[in-house]
């Protein structure tokens, strides 16, 4: 991902406190204390996330140094002493990404999770549903000048449609008043399928009905904006919406997430089982003599033989669930033909046999005894047989398939 970012400040505190800022946190700064040291980086480089400006430089005091930065169609962050409202509009006119004021030490480190927020932005997808072409093209455009990608829908109908068929859209600005399907029943409709979570909501009209907030919100909008809208709040209702969705998919990871081997954990299983398959096959896996690993290569040793045995269960099982049961247990859920499942498992067991992991200069060999049960109608009787077979696994010299 593109973490360039250009910094055009003739002050240099300033210039030196932004640039520390931002390479504390990992973006590459190219800096400028003038037009024409910004012209020059600019022919230099083509791809920056955004560029920081000083509106008045020694040789450019009318904004120059940004109309340049636009010309050459980056995103542009706008900073300057004077607050001035005709300014700012001149400026949210041509598309800067934001305004921000010298006045505090705070209102310039603002400047930090704005950029994180744009680098960010390059992973949403918004579909924007409005049956006025204007008002999609205006919001469209707001949303594109911060990186946020879009699709377009005249009516609810539309909308549904084109989230079935595209699982990468991250979040839906929808107006009220449409043909065919309105907002309110659209969000309805949206809302069987999709949570707030996975999809971010937020209902846009210019309705006078004072319920009709009230109305978008019980139906599952994350949130609600009056048309016609100023800029700015628009993008302060965007930002929040994607930093509270993203907090929560981060809380959702952490939750569901093995810390040691990325892996999903065993609260993930349980709740994510395909029921009612009539082809789960449940594996369960373990590590031989584990103890001894850790004993002989010490605790580092044993967490990378964790690691790279679940590397390589990922790999033999792309397309399928595979769990960190706890310690070093695992457990995959695959549905399909049973003995296709246990030959790919005999695979997996070969493979780890031959593998070596390299720690500290050491070399460790490990081997995984694994337990197999067809489909059952519950998991936990299911998990319950595998777990039985990898025992009669353990029992019978361990390093083996036990399948029935
Ligand atoms: P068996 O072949 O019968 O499975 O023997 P084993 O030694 O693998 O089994 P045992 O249950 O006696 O020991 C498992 C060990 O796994 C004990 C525990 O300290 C270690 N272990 C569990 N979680 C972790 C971890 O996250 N990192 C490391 N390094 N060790 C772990
Ligand atoms: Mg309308
Ligand atoms: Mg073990």
């Amino acid at each position: 991902m593109n973490r360039k970012i250009l910094l055009v400040e003739d002050s240099l505190t300033l210039r030196n406190y932004l640039e520390q800022l931002l390479t504390q946190s990992g973006y590459e700064v190219l800096s400028a204390k003038s037009i024409n040291e910004a012209n020059e980086i600019l022919l230099q480089h083509q791809a920056f996330l955004c560029c920081i400006i000083d509106y008045c430089l020694p040789d450019a005091s009318d904004g120059e140094a940004i109309e340049l930065a636009l010309a050459y169609q980056h995103k542009v962050i706008v900073i300057t002493a004077r607050f001035n409202p005709q300014l700012r509009e001149k400026m949210q006119a041509k598309g800067v990404v934001d305004y921000l004021l010298k006045d505090s030490t705070a209102s310039v480190a603002y400047v930090l999770p704005l950029v994180q927020r744009l680098e960010k932005n390059q992973q949403h997808k918004c579909l924007v549903v409005d049956d006025s072409q204007t008002v999609r093209n205006h919001v469209v455009q707001l949303l594109e000048h911060q990186y946020i990608t879009t699709l377009e829908a005249e009516n609810g109908e539309q909308a549904l449609t084109l989230l079935q068929n595209d699982p990468d859209i991250s979040f839906v600005i929808t107006d009220h008043d449409m043909p065919q399907k309105d907002g309110v029943t659209m969000i309805r409709e949206v809302r069987q399928t999709w949570d707030k979570n996975r999809l971010a909501i937020l209902g846009l009209s210019a309705s006078e009905d004072p319920t009709l907030t009230a109305q978008f919100l019980k139906a599952g909008a994350n949130d609600f904006l009056n048309k016609p809208f100023h800029p700015e709040e628009f993008y302060c209702r965007v930002h929040q919406i994607l930093d509270m969705k993203e907090a929560s998919n981060e809380l959702f990871r952490m939750a569901n997430q093995d810390a040691l081997t990325g892996l999903w954990n065993r609260r993930y299983l349980f709740n994510q089982t395909c029921d009612g398959c009539q082809q789960r096959n449940i594996a369960m896996l373990d590590i031989d003599h584990f103890k001894q690993v850790n004993d002989t290569y010490g605790h580092d040793g044993g967490d990378s033989a964790l690691v790279t045995i679940a590397k390589i269960l990922q790999l033999y099982f792309p397309n399928d669930l595979v769990a960190r049961f706890g310690g070093e247990e695992f457990c995959i859920q695959a549905c399909g033909e049973f003995d296709h499942f246990t030959d790919q498992l005999e695979k997996l067991r070969k493979r780890v046999e031959k593998t070596t992991i390299y720690h500290q200069e050491r070399e460790i060999k490990v081997t995984i005894s694994i337990g197999v049960a067809v489909a059952m109608p519950s998991l936990d009787e299911q998990i319950k047989q595998a777990d039985d077979r990898l025992y009669l696994a353990k029992e019978s010299g361990r390093n083996r398939v036990i399948s029935c």
